[in-house]
């Protein structure tokens, strides 16, 4: 929109090409960047697999295609995390390398490479072509932080601290529902593990290391991962939401891998009184068991409160027969909506999320009290910050089968939505929108640092 190319000129002809792992939860905090760098005259291309480019569409930024080598299907179509993540390196690198040759005769040679984290591959690519590279690191510092001291052998796996907190600089006290699922069971997960530590393995190379919090939220683990890399932190970065007034007309991220029944939704909360709904999302990769679905199905209907639902396409058959039909006067099932939209509307009072690193910010950064049912892997350290370090929410308790029972999901919603807590809780909320709005305005700690990053960039001008 209009506002979007007013800022600045002076790095019209830097042009950065930006890598994002082809995820909902990877491709939205890159892009988020890819407006802003485009917001200050930095000339972007968004570089994202055939499967998903059509999925993408942001006045300003370039979206071009390259390839991960199942460009019919993704990921999914590779079934296997391993397999997956080699043929994104081999076929991503050789399409990455055509992207940046292509434009190395025009008048905008690309000198810049910002990949996600999740694929360090592109560094290499980058300094092949003679580029500087940044990497972008899409989870909380915390967690970042975590796998970080892992690679730099100050932490051994497993970690097992079920008899006391384990303690890691900058970081609060973390018992052992606090840790990532992967450090607690590596031998589970052995290729996520190995994404989540090869992002730290060729990282010296990097002229940048760039992080998706804000200053205010986590400067003090943002710091113990800068320590072990003198020099490189420019984050704390975006939050992943827009905000009001910065880039007009900016609804949302510009980027759905599903369709979202956004009309269905704002039509919807429109009828409903402020503050009263109550929006639940799994986000865009967990599946939940049918055994917790139905909990939280049951959940909802006994609380008699208004809620939107997102349970997408595949998760459908888990719900509990009749519970679409016998819940419509009060509930909307939804496969997919624009979720900024849905946390931003007045009628919205509370998220039940599974705390990815994404919808934490959003509702953080939007002012939203949350109630986390974390499932798996950075998820429980993200509901730990949110319970005990910013106090915006409550985390739910599961029973000794790792469900969260119907009844402990009433408990949570009576606690956000009623009585004294909740007013603590809302206040907190009303101080980190707040502080987040601080850290994007201009002038502002990610403001600053995303200015730093394009002062550092060269132009190129002929
Ligand atoms: N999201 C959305 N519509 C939905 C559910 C999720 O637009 O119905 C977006 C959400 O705003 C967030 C992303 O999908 O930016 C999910 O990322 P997150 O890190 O929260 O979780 P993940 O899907 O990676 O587990």
């Amino acid at each position: 929109p209009e506002t979007i190319m007013k800022e600045s000129t002076d790095h019209a002809h830097a042009h950065v090409v930006l890598l994002p792992y082809p995820s909902q939860g990877h491709i939205n905090p890159l892009l988020q960047f890819a407006k802003r760098l485009a917001s200050k005259g930095v000339k972007v291309t968004l570089a994202t697999t055939h499967y998903t480019v059509n999925s993408i569409c942001v006045p300003d930024v370039r979206v071009e295609p390259i390839s991960d080598g199942f460009d019919q299907g993704g990921y999914a179509q590779a079934k296997n995390e391993d397999l997956y993540v080699s043929s994104f390196r081999t076929n991503g690198s050789k399409t990455l390398s055509e992207l940046i040759k292509k434009y190395q005769n025009s008048s905008f040679p690309v000198i810049c490479v910002v990949y996600d984290s999740f694929l360090p591959w592109a560094l290499d690519v980058a300094k092949e072509h003679g580029l500087y590279g940044a990497a972008f690191f899409t989870n909380s510092a915390a967690v970042c932080s975590i796998f970080c001291r892992i690679h730099h052998g100050l932490l051994s796996l497993p970690v097992k601290n079920e008899d006391a907190p384990l303690l890691i600089p900058g970081l609060p006290p973390l018992n052992f529902p606090d840790l990532p699922t992967f450090v607690k069971f590596p031998e589970s997960y052995p290729a996520y593990l190995h994404m989540k530590l090869s992002q730290y393995s060729n990282l010296d190379k990097a002229d940048w290391i760039l992080g998706n919090t804000f200053e205010a939220l986590e400067g003090r683990e943002a710091k113990s991962i800068s320590e072990l890399w003198p020099g490189k932190l420019i984050g704390p970065m975006v939050p992943s939401a827009y905000l009001d007034g910065r880039i007009k007309g900016d609804r949302g991220y510009g980027s759905s891998l599903w369709t979202p029944l956004s009309e269905q939704c704002s039509e919807w909360l429109e009828t409903k009184p402020k503050q009263s709904v109550v929006y639940v999302s799994f986000g865009s990769m967990v599946s939940p068991t049918a055994e917790q679905m139905k909990e939280v199905a049951w959940g909802l209907k006994e609380s008699g409160l208004h809620f939107i639902w997102v349970v997408r396409e595949s998760q459908q058959d888990k719900l509990p027969d009749g519970f679409i039909d016998s819940t419509k006067e009060k509930g909307l099932v939804v496969t997919w909506c624009n979720q900024l939209e849905v946390l931003e509307h007045p009628a919205t009072r509370c998220f039940v999320t599974h705390g990815g690193w994404n919808s934490t910010l959003e509702g953080l950064s939007l002012g939203v009290p949350m109630i986390g049912l974390p499932q798996w892997a950075d998820q429980l350290t993200d509901a730990k910050y949110v319970e005990e370090i910013w106090e915006v929410g409550v985390r739910a308790k599961e029973d000794e089968k790792g469900i969260v029972r119907k009844q402990e999901l009433l408990k949570c919603l009576k606690e956000v939505m009623e009585g004294e807590r909740s007013e603590v809780i809302r206040k907190n909320a009303g101080k980190w929108k707040k502080k987040s709005e601080e850290a994007m305005s201009q002038g502002g700690s990610s403001d600053k640092n995303i200015d730093y990053f394009v002062n550092s960039l060269p132009c190129h001008t002929n």
